[in-house]
C-alpha cells in the first residue's frame, strides 16, 4: 500500500461546525474542528490528516484581514516536510470571497480545497462529513496539484475565481456561471476537466488600505461615493450594470474621487 499524504485541515466555522440550539431557535457554533474530523467515517484511510482550528464563527464574520491572516497560516503549513495539501472548513456564506483572497495570495503548487455544508452537523442528513471527506480525498490527490484554491461541495471541484453561492438553502448551491466546475470527486478518483487559467496571484506585506465596495442600482446618486471618500477610503470598487455602466450622475462623484487620489 502507499504511504498516506498529510492534509492539514483549517477549521474556521460556518453550518459545518453548528448544531440546532433550541433556546436561540437556530445553529450555532458547537463542534470543534477535532470532533468535525473524527465525524467522517474513512477520513483515516484518505490521508495522515491533521486539524488545526483557526476560528469557530459564521462566515458573516470573516473579514479580509482574517482571511490573510489564514492564508498565511496556510502558506507556512504547506511549506512543512511531507504535507501534499490543504483544508478549510468554511461558512457557505463567504466561502467564494475567502477562497478567492487565500487563490490571489496562493503560489505553491499544493491544494488548498475549500468546503462548507449547508447542514448543520445535528441536521438529519448533514452535508458536511461528506463534503469533508471529498476536500481531503482532493487535497491529497496528484490531480490537484496546480489548480490553485478550489471550493467543494456535493463532490463538484469549483475555481476559487469562478465559484458563487447561488440559493440560501438548497445543498445545491455552488455554481461557476458561464465557465462552468473544473472537476468531480468521485468514489474511486478525482477526476478534473479543466485547469483554472488567467490567475492572478499577488504578494502584499500586509493588508492596510480601505477600499470600499458601491454597488449600482437604479436610482443612484453620488452620495455613497461621497460618503466613502469621506471615510477616507483610499480605493472604491464600483460595481456597475452590465459591463460596468453607470448613470451619469455619477460621474462628477467619481471625477472628485479620482481628484482627490482616490
Ligand atoms: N451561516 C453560515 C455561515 O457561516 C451559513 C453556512 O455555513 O452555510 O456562512
Amino acid at each position: 500500500m502507499s504511504e498516506k499524504k498529510k492534509v492539514i485541515v483549517f477549521t474556521t466555522g460556518g453550518t459545518i461546525a453548528m448544531k440546532f440550539d433550541p433556546k436561540v431557535n437556530g445553529l450555532v457554533p458547537a463542534v470543534s474542528g477535532a470532533d468535525l474530523a473524527a465525524a467522517v467515517p474513512g477520513l483515516d484511510k484518505l490521508a495522515d490528516v491533521e486539524v488545526r482550528e483557526f476560528s469557530n464563527h459564521a462566515s458573516c464574520a470573516m473579514t479580509p484581514q482574517k482571511m490573510f491572516q489564514l492564508s498565511q497560516m496556510i502558506e507556512e503549513a504547506l511549506k512543512e516536510e511531507g504535507v501534499a495539501g490543504a483544508v478549510v472548513t468554511h461558512g457557505t456564506d463567504t466561502v467564494e470571497e475567502t477562497a478567492y483572497m487565500l487563490d490571489i495570495l496562493h503560489k505553491s503548487e499544493k491544494p488548498i480545497v475549500l468546503t462548507a455544508a449547508m447542514r448543520g452537523a445535528g441536521d438529519t442528513s448533514p452535508d458536511g462529513p461528506a463534503n469533508i471527506y471529498c476536500a481531503v480525498k482532493t487535497a491529497a490527490s496528484e490531480e490537484a496539484k496546480g489548480k490553485g484554491v478550489m471550493v467543494l461541495l456535493n463532490e463538484i471541484i469549483h475555481a476559487a475565481g469562478q465559484v458563487r453561492k447561488t440559493h440560501s438553502a438548497n445543498p445545491d448551491t455552488f455554481a461557476s456561471p458561464w465557465w462552468g466546475p473544473i472537476g468531480y470527486c468521485d468514489v474511486d478518483r478525482v477526476v478534473f476537466r479543466r485547469t483554472p487559467l488567467d490567475r492572478h496571484t499577488y504578494s502584499p506585506k500586509e493588508l492596510t488600505a480601505r477600499v470600499d465596495i458601491v454597488t449600482g442600482q437604479t436610482g443612484i446618486g453620488r452620495d455613497y461615493i461621497d460618503f466613502a471618500v469621506a471615510q477616507g477610503c483610499k480605493g472604491i470598487v464600483l460595481e456597475g450594470f452590465g459591463r460596468g455602466n453607470l448613470p451619469a450622475i455619477v460621474e462628477p462623484a467619481i471625477k472628485d474621487a479620482t481628484d482627490k487620489g482616490v
